[in-house]
């Protein structure tokens, strides 16, 4: 969708149960979707966003907003539904569901009192829809969480409502997950726990590709060259970079922001992919590649130029079901699966939404360090490290029956919703 005038005001209609498959053409599964909520124009029923909450078993459904000018219903159902999956493997007292607002973040950049306007006219809408938390995703950040927060206050009359938006700034008593990194810090604890079982492999030494240097790729880079790997290539909308003896990845993270991001890097790299060739980096040989972007940029077109010995999956969905299974058994490449690997950023959410209104939890996460960044650290290290154990001994368990890191994944999550 271009970006068109803001409107006025924004509404919610929710749409149920065969209906959902009848508008959307969704796949009704034994887990969800529950609710499609239209966020539409009252004036012209132009659409704005989409809410999917996907599976109440657990709680209410928390999931990011995503804003992104060709986000689709589909694209936020797979993304509630692998919320389901990711909350239960994390023994979270929630839901699954997420949200996707229709919107070029790079405009809203350049026009942040709009962004602001379009932020509050969704938290408005969202209101009466009592089973849906918003956090932070690809194109919102801490500020929009604190504006959704600061909205619903207003609504409710009264903070520490437990609505959210979680994933707010420190000093308004949240937890800045990309700030403080915590997504990046499952992912290297998938990483660290991966040494112990898969042969060979040592952080030490590895090389990897980051596909996404933005909030999850770029503390990802960090910490693991922090262990000695060597990050030979790294991607963002703009360019692509790759470089077999290492970028620099601290000019990397300092230019990383800026107008026109990688494609403005001066340290050496042999190769910068530009435009269509952008997804050519992720067939350059590496130990682990990274995808930290878009969902479904591995598939059947690509998957048998993927070089890499893991594949960490810090975006959500980012490798489709059939071609993550081909992949294990043709390439032997372990895919670690996203929804396990990835969930950092909402163990971070679901303790924010729980010290909201709990004082006396709000303390023991900030006792360490006056913040509670120490606490969270441990936290995510801890849930994601036993999960990534506990599927390396499932497929041991049962490695007769040529089980993938995935389906094991699920077993695990199914476990946990039942
Ligand atoms: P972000 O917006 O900070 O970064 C995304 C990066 O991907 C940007 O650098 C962008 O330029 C780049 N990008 C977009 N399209 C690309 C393409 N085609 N090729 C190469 N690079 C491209 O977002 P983020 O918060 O880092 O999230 C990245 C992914 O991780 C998303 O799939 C998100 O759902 C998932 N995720 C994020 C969190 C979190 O805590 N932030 C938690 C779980 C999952």
């Amino acid at each position: 969708m271009e970006n068109t005038k803001l409107p006025a005001k924004l509404k919610a209609e929710i749409i149920e149960n065969g209906e959902i498959q009848k508008q959307f053409g969704l796949p009704k599964t034994e887990f969800g979707p529950l609710k499609v909520v239209r966020i539409f124009d009252p004036g012209t029923n132009q659409a704005w966003a989409f809410v999917v909450i996907d599976n109440l078993k657990r709680g209410p459904s928390l999931g990011g907003t995503r804003m992104a000018p060709d986000i689709s219903v589909l694209e936020v159902y797979g993304l509630a539904s692998a919320m389901t999956f990711k909350n239960a493997a994390a023994r979270l007292p929630i839901g699954g569901g997420k949200s996707g607002i229709f919107g070029d973040p790079v405009y809203y950049r350049e026009n942040p009192e709009e962004k602001k306007r379009l932020i509050t006219m969704f938290a408005e809408a969202i209101w009466p829809v009592k089973d849906y938390i918003p956090g932070p995703d690809m194109g919102t950040d801490e500020q929009d969480m604190q504006l959704i927060y600061d909205t619903f206050t207003g609504l409710n009359g009264a903070p520490n409502h437990g609505r959210g938006g979680v994933g707010r700034p420190p000093a308004n008593g949240g937890l800045p997950l990309d700030e403080w990194g915590l997504t990046a810090h499952g992912l290297y604890a998938a990483a660290k726990t991966a040494q112990e079982y898969e042969p060979g492999f040592s952080i030490k030494g590895s090389r990897i590709i980051i596909q996404g240097f933005g909030n999850v790729g770029c503390p990802i880079a960090e910490k693991l060259s922090a262990d000695g790997a060597i990050i030979v290539g790294a991607s963002d909308i703009n360019a692509g970079l790759f470089n077999p003896g290492g970028l620099d990845i601290e000019e990397l993270a300092r230019i990383r922001k800026e107008k026109g991001g990688l494609s403005r890097y001066h340290g050496k790299a042999e190769i910068m992919f530009t435009g269509k060739e952008l997804p050519s980096l992720m067939n350059l040989p590496c130990d682990i590649l990274v995808p930290a972007a878009r969902p479904n940029v591995i598939t059947a077109a690509n998957a048998d130029s993927i070089r890499a010995k893991i594949i960490l999956q810090g975006a959500n969905n980012p490798v489709d079901k059939a071609t993550e299974s081909w992949l294990q058994e043709k390439k032997g490449i372990a895919c670690m699966t996203d929804f396990i690997v990835n969930a950092g950023g909402v163990i971070a959410c679901a303790a924010e939404l729980r010290m909201d209104k709990d004082m006396p939890y709000a303390e023991e996460v900030r006792e360490e360090d006056g913040l509670g960044r120490a606490f969270l650290e441990k936290l995510v290290y801890q849930t994601v490290s036993d999960n990534v154990r506990e599927i390396y001994s499932r497929l041991k368990s049962e490695k007769d029956k040529k089980l993938t890191w995935r389906d094991m994944a699920m077993a695990l999550a199914k476990d946990r919703l039942k």
